[in-house]
């Protein structure tokens, strides 16, 4: 992917959570954004996948501008998947209607290919077995894998992350970032906000360093994760 963040400013009523942070990429596969804690990493993340909009500056991915209008917006959504930290799944449904429903609602797939699609995911991350069941009746790491799936039923190319293992103990965590992994390997683009520096030293091509809504160091995650 080719991402460009230009002078961006986010602010919150006066408060600058984005204070014209600076960023270019020109040919990333996975970029971690890290960070501390309030430093603006989960505001770029939301702002790239459209969620909320910049107060000022540029946002490009792959050249194109994220839209600020509406109608833009819904099909620019259609774009990308985003995973979050709390997996934000419908508490009411079982995991193939949680894949399904949105894929019929929001991406206008007929409803049978919609849970083909689903069921197809939910083996592919091995949870067949728990179609049926809802989020109280699934495992952290079930969950968050049953999101990632909902994530990828509309094929989109990139991916975002936000702290997807946070809410996770070690075990399930690993799993979590070996799934990713793989759709890194399977040709998926990715911005991920992370704690785990191993993983982002193992499976992200370029890291930023969030502090103070700015950029406050980026490169090339080999380098910038080598000790001096
Ligand atoms: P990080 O992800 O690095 O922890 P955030 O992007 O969540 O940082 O937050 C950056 C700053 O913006 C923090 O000071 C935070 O309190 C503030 N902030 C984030 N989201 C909101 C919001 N919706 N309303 C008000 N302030 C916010
Ligand atoms: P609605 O009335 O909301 O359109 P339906 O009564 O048609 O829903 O379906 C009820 C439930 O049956 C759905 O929530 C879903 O879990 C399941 N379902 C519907 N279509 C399929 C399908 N093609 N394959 C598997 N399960 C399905």
């Amino acid at each position: 992917m080719k991402l460009i963040l230009d002078s961006v400013i986010k602010t919150y009523g006066g408060h600058r959570a984005l204070n014209g942070l600076q960023l270019d990429l020109l040919d990333a596969r996975c970029l971690t954004l890290i960070g501390p804690s309030g430093g603006g990493k989960s505001t770029t993340l939301r702002l790239i996948a459209g969620l909320e909009k910049a107060s000022s500056g540029r946002i490009l991915v792959n050249d194109s501008p994220v839209p600020k209008n509406e109608s833009e917006l819904r099909s620019y959504r259609k774009s990308i998947g985003v995973v979050f930290q709390s997996y934000n799944l419908f508490p009411h449904l079982d995991a193939l209607t949680n894949i399904a429903l949105p894929l019929e609602k929001v991406h206008g797939v007929a409803k049978p290919e919609s849970f083909e699609r689903a069921h197809a995911l939910l083996k592919q991350f091995k949870l067949e077995q728990h179609g049926r069941k809802k989020p109280s009746e699934l495992s952290g790491g079930q969950n968050q894998r049953v999101a990632i799936a909902r994530s990828l039923a509309h094929n989109p190319k990139l991916i975002l992350f936000d702290e997807p293992t946070s809410a996770l103990d070690p075990e399930m965590s690993a799993q979590i970032l070996d799934v990713i992994e793989e759709l890194i390997q399977d040709g998926k683009d990715c911005v991920i906000v992370t704690h785990q520096m191993g993983f982002a030293k193992r499976a992200s091509d370029y890291a930023a360093f969030i502090s103070g809504g700015k950029v406050a160091e980026s490169g090339r995650s080999q380098e910038l994760f080598t000790s001096p």
